[in-house]
């Protein structure tokens, strides 16, 4: 018999996001999910091998079938980061030179989110300079 458990969100079905559909465990109607919940953490990222929106790269690992892919620089004028705040959609570009807030609305995005710009975006040419380390 089953007991009356109030029912989970329903883990894999996307998550209307100011209309956009958002992939991924727990996401919630800014785009935080089960692995990223903070105030800041408000930005979803289209992935280049599905063309779906998920709040982090563990949301696509634990949804998606499949391999994520990055996206390569030659593609960073595609609308891929998802403001969970506004839901303005941004270039690529954008959001890289934004500085860790929306252009739009002006909500902060967490700036931790740099330290993982690898596992969605093809990270800069070696030059021997790491530009994400330069700042001590
Ligand atoms: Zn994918
Ligand atoms: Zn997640
Ligand atoms: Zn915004």
């Amino acid at each position: 018999m089953r007991t009356a458990m109030p029912e989970a969100r329903d883990d894999h079905g996307p998550t209307a996001v100011h209309g956009t559909p958002v992939y991924g465990i727990n996401v919630g109607p800014e785009t935080r999910c089960e692995h990223y919940g903070a105030e800041t953490d408000v930005i979803a990222i289209r992935f280049a091998c599905c063309n779906r929106f998920y709040p982090c790269h563990a949301c696509h690992d634990a949804v998606a079938d499949h391999e994520a892919a990055v996206w390569p620089r030659e593609a960073f004028d595609e609308p891929a980061v998802l403001c969970g705040v506004c839901g303005t959609v941004f270039a690529i570009n954008t959001y890289l030179q934004a500085e860790s807030a929306c252009r739009n609305c002006g909500a902060a995005f967490n700036p931790g989110c740099e330290q993982h710009h690898a596992l969605y975006f093809e990270p800069p040419p070696s030059s021997g300079l790491d530009p994400y380390s330069r700042r001590t």
